[in-house]
């Protein structure tokens, strides 16, 4: 389990955690119990909800993912093959549209 998002309320990070899942990456919102026993409070300061990654390889993806979402860049495609990074070889899920190792660009698929 890793945390790669803390929340400003728990709407959001329902949101983040329902991209992450339709990306295939298993996620969990924790710390939202804390705040349901306070009937229509605001987030308290230490008790925001998180966003948790299962499985801590798919964390800078699902972080990926989450900058995207906080930024208002678009979301790609998730569908299609996955891809070889041309600059490090590393192998991209086909919703990313540049490298997140090192940042190059994906290359044009026709
Ligand atoms: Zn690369």
């Amino acid at each position: 389990m890793l945390k790669v998002f803390t929340a400003e309320h728990q709407a959001q990070a329902h949101l983040v955690e329902d991209l992450l899942r339709s990306n295939g990456i298993e996620a969990h919102v924790v710390g939202e119990s804390l705040l349901n026993t306070i009937p229509g409070s605001s987030v308290i300061p230490g008790t925001a909800p998180e966003v948790w990654v299962l499985d801590s390889g798919q964390a800078e993806a699902a972080m990926e993912l989450i900058r995207r979402f906080t930024t208002g860049a678009p979301l790609p495609d998730a569908s299609g093959p996955s891809w070889p990074c041309p600059a490090c070889g590393e192998v991209l899920e086909p919703q990313f549209s540049s490298c997140w190792k090192c940042g190059a660009t994906r290359p044009f698929s026709s």
